[in-house]
């Protein structure tokens, strides 16, 4: 059947193949009460930790990519803990908000919107105060495409004993992610992102660490649905805290097989993303940071002259393509390219790149 609906060319969520798509219309079983879903269950997640090289466990969370967030902050945040929020774009921001909710204290450390952390001024720092039960980064700021180096900065927290809780919803296969070597506690990863599946699930990968810190607390964590402690021996007990999206998670692993039979799946991305800021700044194009450039998702300041609005309606009017504006203070000054998972391929972002030189060539002519 042909697709007549937008070309999906936003940050997430992105186009799903096929054989994903597919495997969601699988006929369903019940999977509270069917013995191999546990098993379908608990493969998936081993996957999913093998493909980011940790043997830490992997819990599949029935919830888009924030109650991932959420859940780190919920499980780790004990009423007056003080937690080292990572800010140089929105997501990043945003963490202090969880850590607020859940009775912690943020201590914000924010830096340059336009730059990627500087890692040897977080280490000076740390130096002078480093008394955080965890910290909070973000891999790639999806707002502002920001990229951060979480093989660097997660090691650096963990010299001081600070838990790691990394956000690599829109990086994750993308961009390398090493668990067990960039030492993170818990990683938040999202469906419709990279993964290229629908939009709906949320998966996390948990330390013996962050384990212990939630189990060593004082007082019980505040809420039921995003308390991944609830799934305790859920396989041993054949017991999930609640009914698991059985057809969400057919597509989910599909996905993943995808994934896993693309060995170089990073190199595709990183590839890709080359030859996108190649074009876009030889046709004067410039890109909203200097440095720290994601190779899941351009942006690019609005040319004077137009609109955000010009041009995405353009793209979705004209050429059935979807790309995506920004939010908060970056609404309206910026536009930006997903070339994530299934988006990115040289047939999508050539079409994108055309239009884009396209339309600053006949406003100069
Ligand atoms: C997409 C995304 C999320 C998840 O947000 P949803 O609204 O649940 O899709 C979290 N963090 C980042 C950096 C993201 O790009």
């Amino acid at each position: 059947m042909e697709d007549t609906r937008y070309k999906l060319m936003t940050p997430g969520p992105t186009r799903v193949a096929e054989n994903v798509r597919m495997a969601r219309s699988l006929a369903c079983t019940n999977p509270d009460l069917d013995i191999e879903f546990y098993d379908f269950y608990k493969e998936t997640c081993e996957l999913i930790s093998s493909l980011l090289h940790t043997r830490n466990e992997t819990l599949i969370l029935g919830g888009e990519g924030i109650l991932g967030l959420e859940a780190a902050c919920a499980g780790l945040t004990e009423p007056g803990d003080r937690v080292l929020v990572i800010d140089n774009g929105l997501y990043g921001n945003g963490f202090k908000d969880f850590v607020s909710l859940y009775g912690g204290v943020p201590v914000l450390y924010t830096a340059d919107y336009h730059e990627t952390i500087d890692v040897g001024k977080l280490e000076a720092y740390l130096a002078a105060d480093h008394d955080f039960k965890y910290a909070t980064l973000v891999h790639c700021d999806t707002p502002s495409g920001m990229l951060n180096d979480i093989g660097r900065i997660c090691p650096l927290l963990k010299k001081y004993g600070i838990l790691t809780v990394v956000d690599s919803v829109s990086a994750m296969f993308g961009e390398y992610v090493n668990v067990d070597e960039f030492q993170i506690d818990f990683l938040c990863g999202g469906s419709q992102k990279v993964v290229s599946a629908p939009a709906g699930l949320t998966f996390v990968t948990v330390s013996p660490d962050a384990k212990s810190a939630m189990h060593a607390r004082k007082t019980p964590i505040a809420s039921f649905y995003a308390n991944i402690t609830i799934f305790d021996d859920y396989y041993e007990k054949k017991w999930f805290p609640y009914t698991m999206p059985i057809s969400d998670i057919y597509g989910l692993r599909t996905a993943f097989d995808n994934i896993q039979a693309e060995p170089d799946i990073v190199g595709r991305h990183a590839a890709v993303a080359s030859h996108v800021r190649e074009v876009l700044s030889e046709a004067g194009y410039t890109f909203y940071q200097n440095s720290g450039f994601s190779n899941t998702v351009t942006v690019i300041n609005v040319p004077e002259g137009f609109t955000t609005e010009d041009i995405l309606n353009t793209c979705k009017d004209n050429y059935n393509i979807m790309l995506a504006g920004s939010f908060g203070a970056l609404a309206g000054t910026v536009i930006r390219i997903g070339h994530m998972g299934e988006n990115a391929r040289l047939v999508y972002v050539d079409e994108v790149l055309d239009i884009l030189c396209g339309l600053l060539n006949n406003n100069r002519h």
